[in-house]
């Protein structure tokens, strides 16, 4: 039996996704009710601690540069965007279209603190309720405050032991990059004296076995469930498979001896790149890869293209490393959809819901569904952007948008006879929650 609490709750999701729009006709009302009704899994998303820690925490990301040059900004992350005023409605009651000047930022902060006042260390979780999430897969750097098991699981982060030597070329490549080494660089640090050390050891052996292996496993033992890439903000992804031996002549050539030649530097970087993937696969932990078009000016977005990753999948070494490519590869949504006849290959569609509205997202979520409907994964990439996007707002428009456009998908496979209704609402729960579920063994 449900409560009349919980009806009410669902009648409102019900209509949220239905939205009262154009959209509303698209979706199929069972459709749309199944879907509401789902507490979902949030694969991939940066929560930020319970106040008042969440003034100063700056572990929701590894990268988390905020000073980056000027990008054309997409219409979702500019101070006008519409569902903005949506979402400060539904999660504060504040009422008050978007854009917002000073005073408008200082009675929205307002309106924020008196539910924050609400909650205390609750918070966190209270922004889950806010979009029927039960459980969100927390990218940070730690864990901490109001963001703690079982409502949020760890995934740390792993780039930066790709790159334990002098990284003064890698960060000379562009003005974006030289701030992300120096962040990349300081969680190296952190890494090493985790493991005892300051430097990284003499030998690839000692570097795999003293620094790599351990740090993978204190990241195991504190409640990880997949190590995070944000690689193709630092190089792109065509990783090569050199030689054990090879590599290890250049890591003892230029390990604490200067800045190395990029070329070797780079094989060095594949290699460990593999060496990770399989331990995290025998650690059972799944990858995490950065896979989208992403922030600032410089990002290559070809190097992004998830068939440069395919040697990997392909690698019988690696079939037990499950692999997500996170923010549904756009623009390489074709591309990133035939990857998923890996046995190895998932997608989730984080930060894509939220940048891109629902009904173009549902044509191509509606190809994924057609062909490998049990790797697809729902996210909302929930990040603090802008003093008007917090987290929770951009929670809960991606999860808003990603009801919506998985609601169109469906409608669609119902209306031209690829599905009934049972399993539509069958798909709704396996792109929700249940391949998630399934991928990571809850
Ligand atoms: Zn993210």
């Amino acid at each position: 039996m449900k409560s009349v609490r919980q009806l009410i709750s669902l009648a409102v999701a019900g209509l949220l996704l239905a939205g009262g729009s154009c959209v509303g006709q698209q979706i199929d009302p069972s459709i749309a009710r199944q879907i509401a009704a789902i507490r979902a899994v949030d694969n991939h998303a940066h929560p930020v601690l319970a106040p008042p820690l969440e003034k100063t925490d700056k572990e929701f990301d590894a990268l988390p540069a905020s000073s980056l040059e000027p990008q054309s900004d997409p219409v979702a992350l500019r101070p006008d965007f519409p569902l903005l005023g949506a979402a400060w409605k539904a999660l504060y009651g504040f009422d008050t279209p978007p854009p917002l000047d000073a005073d408008g930022i200082a009675r929205l902060n307002a309106a924020r603190a008196r539910v924050k006042a609400q909650q205390g260390e609750h918070y966190p979780a209270w922004v889950l309720d806010q979009a029927r999430i039960g459980t969100m897969l927390a990218n940070r750097v730690a864990m901490g405050a109001g963001v703690e098991p079982p409502r949020f699981l760890w995934v740390p982060y792993a780039d930066a032991l790709l790159f334990p030597l002098d990284n003064s070329g890698m960060a000379s490549v562009s003005p974006d990059r030289k701030q992300f080494f120096a962040l990349e660089d300081l969680v190296r640090s952190r890494y090493l004296k985790e493991v005892g050390a300051s430097i990284p050891p003499p030998t690839l052996r000692e570097y795999l076995e003293h620094v790599v292996r351990p740090t993978l496993e204190r990241q195991k033992a504190g409640g990880a469930v997949a190590e995070k890439f944000e690689v193709a903000y630092l190089r792109s992804f065509d990783f090569s498979d050199p030689p054990r031996a090879e590599v290890e002549t250049i890591y003892a050539r230029w390990v604490g001896h200067g800045e190395p030649d990029a070329a070797e530097y780079k094989l060095l970087q594949d290699f460990l790149f593999r060496y990770t993937a399989m331990e995290c696969g025998r650690l059972g932990m799944a990858i995490h890869l950065h896979g989208m078009a992403g922030a600032g000016s410089y990002f290559s977005i070809a190097g992004v293209n998830p068939l440069l990753l395919e040697s990997l999948f392909n690698d019988p070494r690696l079939r037990k490393t499950n692999f997500v490519l996170l923010h549904g590869g756009w623009p390489y949504v074709r591309e990133i959809g035939a990857l998923l006849q890996k046995p190895n290959v998932y997608l989730d569609i984080s930060s894509q819901d939220f940048i891109i509205p629902p009904h173009t997202e549902a044509q191509w979520l509606r190809e994924w569904l057609e062909f490998e409907p049990e790797k697809v994964l729902f996210g909302t990439d929930g990040y603090p952007y802008s003093d008007e996007l917090g987290w929770p707002e951009s929670t809960w428009i991606a999860n808003r948008n990603a009801r919506q456009g998985l609601g169109i998908a469906l409608t669609g496979m119902l209306r031209d006879g690829e599905i009934n209704r049972k399993r539509a609402g069958e798909l709704a729960r396996m792109v929700l929650r249940g391949n998630a579920e399934a991928l990571y063994k809850f």
